[in-house]
């Protein structure tokens, strides 16, 4: 892991940006002998950027030489070994004597420096973030550790110096835990809704996966009862191993003898309490009567819901015209649905079991890309080469600034895009960067948010 020693004179902040930086957590105190006895470190993260982070408040009250005497005695020892420094001024108080002198020190150190005016919420800080340019060490990052604010800022000065180095980290610790539970690995059965039009087939399927009649089905059935989850075991052919899956039915789903404007309504709403319990929604069709608007209803629900989707047609067997049935459907997929670049399409049959293995497993593996994370560097090594190739347009002549991007969470994956102007940014664009996440970082099938935000 990378680490960031943070230096500047008394009185500046150093110590709540520590805190802020390692978030709420106890700070560890580095009690070694021979070292810096109030050094304190911390593990620090900024928008996935993770990072050892050093404090240095404390050794003003160490009483041996002049105080920049001492300054530099105790920070060249925690100096060793950092990857970058956070060198924070007071922007309220401007700039003093003792920041020209360690800011002249610091510019003769081989470390990486992000200069940080602290303390800049509001009006009073302008003038010390302008000032703090003559120290020569680049452009100031105004921060209020106090308030947490442009800490963002902080991930846009420190990723070009330590984020391969975090990243090595992560990749590392991602190896490490693949044994174990590693929080964004797919982890327990998969949670599987079957949704669909009544008689599209979903209670035959359900039958055929459980091997038993555990539905009844057909024309007669009127089988009323609450939803419920079905966990069984099911062995998977192209995995070569059992796995296990949560089948949520709702008694709605379920074809009713005489289907009433009430029982449609019912069966939308068992339908979003499916979506809403599962991880990857089956929407099944009807072969012989083709995708119709409703169906594409249910499917952007499930997409709206950030699930998993993908579309089975089923009664196979007695499809006709097989392939322009299924070429046909795949095109009114893509067509209505923008959401994902390419739903998932498979030709089952619940009767003969055709096509179910390949199914489940295919259900499987889009459930692993719904829950993948990228690390940080490999997502902004995509993010720079997207801009290169088609650099964000400047309305009026003043150019949008796309700084960085992180993906906030998985399961559905969502990413945040920071810059400034934002605004301004045609919906275009957007749709660029997100199609360029789907097609190039292996997001194909699933649905994928981005949110664009500007650093305060
Ligand atoms: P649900 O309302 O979606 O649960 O539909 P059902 O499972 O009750 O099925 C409706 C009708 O379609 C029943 O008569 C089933 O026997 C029939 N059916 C279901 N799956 C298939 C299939 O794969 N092939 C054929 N030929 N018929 C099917």
């Amino acid at each position: 892991k990378p680490t960031v020693i943070i230096i500047g004179r008394p009185n500046v902040g150093k110590s709540t940006l520590f805190n802020r930086l390692i978030g709420k957590k106890l700070a560890l105190v580095d009690d070694q002998p021979g070292v810096t006895r109030d050094r304190r470190m911390g593990d620090a993260e900024i928008a996935g950027l993770q990072f050892t982070v050093v404090d240095t408040a404390g050794w003003e009250d160490e009483d041996d030489a002049t105080l920049p005497g001492r300054m530099r005695k105790q920070t060249e020892v925690s100096l060793e070994g950092a990857d970058a420094a956070l060198f924070v001024i007071d922007a309220r108080a401007g700039i003093t004597p003792l920041d020209e002198e360690i800011a002249r020190w610091l510019r003769e150190q081989e470390v990486p420096v992000v200069l940080v005016a602290n303390k800049a919420e509001g009006k009073a800080a302008e003038a010390g973030i302008y000032e703090s340019y003559s120290l020569g060490l680049g452009e100031p990052l105004g921060v209020s550790a106090e308030h947490g604010e442009g800490i963002a800022d902080l991930f846009g000065g420190l990723w070009p110096i330590i984020g391969s180095k975090s990243e090595e980290a992560e990749a590392a610790e991602e190896a490490a835990s693949l044994e174990g539970d590693d929080e964004n690995a797919p982890a327990g059965p998969l949670k599987l809704a079957i949704v669909g039009r009544p008689n599209a087939g979903k209670s035959t399927l359900i039958n055929r996966l459980l091997g038993e009649d555990r539905l009844l089905t057909g024309p007669e059935a009127g089988i009323t009862r609450d939803s419920i989850a079905v966990d069984w075991e099911w062995f998977d052919p192209k995995a070569n191993e059992t796995r296990e899956i949560r089948l949520i039915d709702t008694a709605g789903m379920r074809k009713r003898a005489r289907v009433t404007d009430k029982i449609e309504k019912m069966s939308v709403a068992d339908a979003k309490r499916a979506i809403d319990f599962a991880e990857v929604v089956v929407l099944l069709l009807d072969a012989t009567q083709g995708l119709e608007h409703q169906d594409l209803k249910i499917a952007s629900q499930a997409l709206e819901e950030g699930r998993a989707l993908m579309v089975a047609i089923n009664k196979w067997d007695i499809a006709e015209n097989a392939s322009s049935l299924f070429n046909g459907i795949r095109e009114a997929l893509n067509e209505g649905l923008s959401q994902v670049r390419g739903v998932p399409l498979f030709a089952v049959s619940a009767k003969t079991g055709k096509g179910l293995d390949t199914m489940l497993s295919a259900a499987f593996e889009i459930r692993e890309a719904w829950s993948r994370r990228v690390p940080t560097a490999a997502l902004n090594r995509w993010f720079d080469d997207a801009l290169e190739a088609n650099p964000p347009p400047a309305p009026g002549g003043r150019r949008i600034k796309l700084r960085y991007i992180t993906q906030a969470s998985t399961r559905p994956p969502r990413f945040v895009v920071f810059g400034t102007r934002l605004d301004d940014l045609p919906k275009s664009y957007e749709r660029y960067l997100v199609n360029g996440i789907r097609a190039k970082l292996g997001f194909d099938a699933v649905p994928v948010r981005v949110v664009l935000k500007s650093p305060k």
